[in-house]
């Protein structure tokens, strides 16, 4: 035999052709998986489970990528121009000025691709692993070869794998073999011929288990794996451009054409009908084409998206895909299920009904500590028929739960768990039982089919069979039931009772039922599981989150639909449903109710129901669908492997962070760290930030671009001498106004962005209001700066003393401006307006800084050939800065009482919004 040493490094061997016994051995491995101290070993010999990062592009390369930019070309070109003609001080400042620009570009690219690398890291999956027999949850980085790995529905497999077990396995393999069809895995060996795809034996690491559960020995890891090749798999983290920045970059580039067109024109006019000397006119409107020229927009708007994605990651919603930053804040309706999300999951067997009566259980959350009593509170023992159930609710149970030191370590799921925590507290041993009825085989729990069932050994060489599910499922697989003498023919009525008593106080219920086999089967199929005899039923509760509560009051508030969408009984639906606030009477429906509903009735139904109960993976698609044709902006979460095309389908796919499967997480564009609906709240709230924060960078830009640029237009159609020359419009426009910019990107929310309506999802970014503000403050920035030129020279100030007048008033006006524009909802006049923020003050005293040697440093004088300013002339400038503020606040608190503009008006009451506020335009949908 091969040793195992030398096996990892060999991706030829023919593991799919040997026994699962031939293989373990190989690896000096056992069903009980490797010993902690042995893997460790391995891990230190073998090295990690990952791949080798992608090739990264080098400091260098991104550096230079920065001037690979038309504009950049165009200034290179006039520095070079600049340069023959003797122009040396001129060439020198538009160089510098395209440096610092690059290593801007430069740095915030670097800050994005930070902030991406962080969330990578968050979004590394885990994969359960048997280690000293015992189920680990851990990085899939840590894997060796040789360690026992299960598998189940929706995970992405972490390594190369021997298959030991394999029941229902689908895999998907279409990444490795192009296959769209699941292939189906088993434990058998497989030719030594057999290609790839042919290798039922083997489960190949990156790819998706679509279906059923398997164990299997890790064979090769990392690099060594038949996918060490393929990079780009493990937890992608994709940088993409969104809709809005290809429409920004779109806009861009035809105004680069528009500007430089409309420079050519200026040019020929200045030169033939105003008699500049051409040189000093080509300087200018070269400088102007530049500052006309929206450089700085993708970036900043680049950096407020990375910044939006940050604050939603540290508010625990993470996102995977960047156009959801602005989709999330168009919000209107979000779909989300219930265990877990909304309630806590936190499950706590409560009840326990059988045939001959009704038991309470007592204890504190998961531990083993508590007793069983009567409805009365007095203790008792079990009844046969109560220990039978238990016994049920112990063997047919995927969950562990150990007690070391006082020390509760669990492992699975919640629910599972408290049952096991339920049969302590019944006294009975869950390693005893499980050891004296070894499971053979099972039927994994499945959100279609709604219930799990296993199948065990019995010391008299017969088996018997366990089934657990929604109780209105098990009990149509049985006609009797068990009571203290025996069976006896099933008493629906009374069931039904104890179901929907549960049920509408919110309890969640599983019921219970078994069947003897009276020969030893090993195999389990879905046929076997009928004529069974039903046990009882357990409720429990689970109690909503707080912090739903608040989150869907907000939603309220914002004019966010929400809906719940479970998996769960309509009673307990509706129960937590009025619990969390999300409607005083809602209106439920089922899924078994929905399959009647015609195609072109659903979007009626959709929009009035806010509890869908009993639903499956193929209903969500359904409803999404049917929201969205009224419009809706659906963000929708989902778990299982079979949600993956209803969050692709939303406008905003939610997967959980922690109960998700791997197919869900990859399918879907934000996954929440924390699986709490409050985190999709926030990051809604984050959201609709980002989107105002872009449009202030955008309500910032184009005005202080266009208005110094419309200054020097109108000087120039006037005859007067520049006001500027080409050195300092690139001063203003590369240097003042991108730093200023910038710091709109850090804006924190407006007060109130939660209590708007959501914006329309075909809405423009440039709004009418938005329109006229960039005309308004265009001109104001004109008047002054003309205004300015003329006093100064009537004054008798000589040129160049005035053009330092002019650059400073631009930069005054912008400071003032950059703080009536961070408020573009309500007044900028209050405390916290006038504080501003950090990235604010340093923006703005990085401004500051700057414009005092611009225009008192002797070096800068010479490179700008700028002058000191006097006392008074300041502080006139400084009055011109106040003015426009004032003006600008009178501007729209004028506005506001006029009506003339509706986003200035405060939104109407919400509290008819439980239903669907749906009467917007088409949305763009991502499917
Ligand atoms: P939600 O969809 O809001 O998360 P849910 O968890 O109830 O709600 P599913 O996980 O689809 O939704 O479960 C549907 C039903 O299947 C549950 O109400 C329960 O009756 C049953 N069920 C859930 N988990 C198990 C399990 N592990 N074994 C057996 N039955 C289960």
């Amino acid at each position: 035999m091969q040793r195992a040493s030398s096996l990892n490094d060999n991706p030829g061997a023919q593991w799919h052709a040997l026994t699962s016994q031939e293989v373990l051995q190989a690896f000096d491995s056992s069903v009980q998986g490797l010993s902690t101290e042995n893997a460790a070993s391995r891990l230190r010999e073998y090295g990690r489970n990952e791949l080798p990062p992608g090739k990264q592009r080098s400091p260098f390369i991104r550096f230079a990528a920065q001037f690979n930019n038309a504009l950049i070309y165009f200034l290179l070109a006039a520095a070079a121009l600049a340069a023959l003609l003797g122009h040396n001080v001129d060439a020198s400042v538009i160089l510098l000025v395209v440096i610092v620009n690059a290593m801007v570009g430069f740095i915030q690219e670097g800050r994005a691709e930070q902030a991406l690398n962080a969330l990578r890291a968050v979004l590394a999956p885990s994969a359960r692993v048997l280690r000293d027999g015992q189920r680990h949850s851990m990085a899939v980085q840590e894997l060796v070869p040789g360690d026992i790995v299960l598998l189940e529905a929706g995970d992405r497999v972490p390594a190369d794998l021997r298959l030991l077990r394999a029941r229902g396995m689908l895999v998907d393999e279409a990444i490795l073999t192009g296959e769209s069809v699941a292939a189906e895995k088993l434990e058998s060996p497989a030719s030594p011929s057999a290609a790839l795809g042919d290798r039922h034996s083997m489960a190949w690491s990156g790819t998706l288990v679509a279906a059923g559960q398997g164990t299997g020995v890790v064979v090769a890891t990392g690099e060594r794996s038949e996918m060490g090749h393929i990079s780009s798999l493990l937890g992608s983290v994709e940088m993409v451009t969104t809709p809005l920045l290809r429409q920004i970059n779109a806009f861009g580039r035809r105004f680069t054409v528009f500007s430089m067109a409309a420079a050519a024109a200026l040019l020929f006019f200045a030169i033939v009908f105003r008699d500049y000397a051409w040189l000093d006119a080509l300087m200018v409107v070269v400088a102007l084409a530049v500052s006309l020229v929206p450089e700085s927009l993708p970036a900043v708007i680049t950096i407020t998206l990375a910044i939006g994605v940050r604050r939603m990651a540290s508010r625990h919603a993470i996102v995977r895909r960047l156009p959801a930053v602005e989709t999330l804040g168009a919000t209107s309706i979000i779909c989300s299920d219930k265990t877990g999300t909304l309630t806590r999951n936190e499950m706590a067997g409560r009840h326990l009904v059988t045939a001959t009566g009704t038991y309470l259980v007592e204890g504190e959350g998961y531990t083993p500590w508590g007793r069983i009593t009567d409805v009365a509170g007095n203790p008792v023992q079990l009844s046969e028929p109560g220990r039978r159930l238990v016994l049920a609710a112990l063997l047919c149970n995927d969950a562990r739960l150990h007690v070391s030191a006082d020390k509760l370590r669990m492992d699975g799921d919640p629910m599972e768990v408290a049952l096991l925590a339920l049969a302590a507290r019944a006294g009975m041993e869950a390693d005893t039982l499980r050891s004296e009825s070894p499971r053979l085989d099972e039927i994994p729990f499945d959100a279609q089919h709604r219930y799990m069932a296993t199948l065990h050994a019995k010391h008299d060489g017969s088996a018997m069979l366990m089934v657990k599910g929604a109780p209105e499922r098990v009990l149509s697989m049985c006609a009797h039931q068990i009571t203290a003498a025996g069976t006896a023919p099933l008493d629906a009525a009374y069931w039904q009772d104890a179901i929907d008593s549960a049920g509408s106080a919110g309890e969640r219920v599983l019921g219970f039922a078994w069947r003897d086999c009276a020969k030893l089967t090993r195999r389990l199929e879905f046929s076997d599981v009928q004529g069974l005899v039903f046990l009882g039923v357990v409720g429990f509760i689970d109690p909503p989150r707080n912090e739903a509560i608040k989150a869907i009051a907000d939603c309220r508030s914002a004019g966010i639909a929400v809906k719940m969408i479970t998996g769960d009984h309509a009673a307990t639906a509706t129960a937590i449903a009025v619990q969390l606030g999300l409607a005083e009477r809602p209106e439920v429906i089922t899924g078994a109710q929905l399959d009647t509903v015609a195609d072109s009735e659903l979007p009626d139904v959709a929009q009035r129901a806010t509890v869908f109960a009993r639903t499956s993976p193929e209903h969500k698609l359904r409803i999404v669908r049917a929201l969205q044709s009224r419009g809706a902006v659906v963000a929708m979460t989902g778990d299982g492997v079979n949600d993956a095309p209803s969050l692709k389908q939303a406008d905003v796919g939610i997967a959980m962070g922690h109960k998700g499967t791997e197919a869900a997480k990859e399918a879907a564009q934000v996954v929440l760290a924390d699986d709490n609906f409050a985190s999709i709240v926030a990051a809604v709230h984050e959201g609709r930030t980002v989107y105002d924060n872009i449009r202030k960078v955008i309500a910032w830009t184009i005005p202080t671009n266009g208005g110094e640029a419309l200054a020097i237009v109108v000087a120039m159609a006037l005859g007067m001498s520049l006001p500027m020359t080409a050195a300092q419009i690139l001063w203003v426009n590369l240097i003042l106004t991108i730093t200023l910019g910038l710091a709109l990107a850090f804006e924190p929310p407006e007060p109130g962005v939660m209590s708007r309506s959501p914006r329309r999802a075909s809405a423009p970014l440039l709004t009418p209001f938005m329109l006229w503000r960039i005309g308004f403050v265009a001109l104001l920035f004109v008047i002054a700066v003309i205004g300015v030129s003329i006093w100064a020279l009537e004054r008798g100030l000589d040129e160049a003393t005035a053009r330092t007048m002019v650059v400073n008033t631009l930069c005054v006006l912008e400071i003032f401006y950059l703080f009536s524009v961070r408020y573009l909802h309500g007044p900028s006049f209050s405390l916290q307006g006038l504080k501003g923020t950090p990235a604010v003050l340093a923006a703005v005293s990085a401004v500051i800084a700057a414009q005092l040697m611009f225009t008192y440093t002797p070096w800068m004088q010479l490179l700008f050939d700028t002058r000191p300013v006097p006392l008074l002339e300041g502080l006139v400038i400084l009055g011109c800065g106040a003015v426009l503020l004032v003006i600008l606040e009178l501007e729209k608190g004028l506005l506001r009482r006029l009506g003339w503009f509706d986003e200035l008006q405060p939104r109407r009451s919400t509290d008819d919004m439980a239903s669907v506020p749906v009467t917007m335009g088409k949305s763009t949908h991502s499917a």
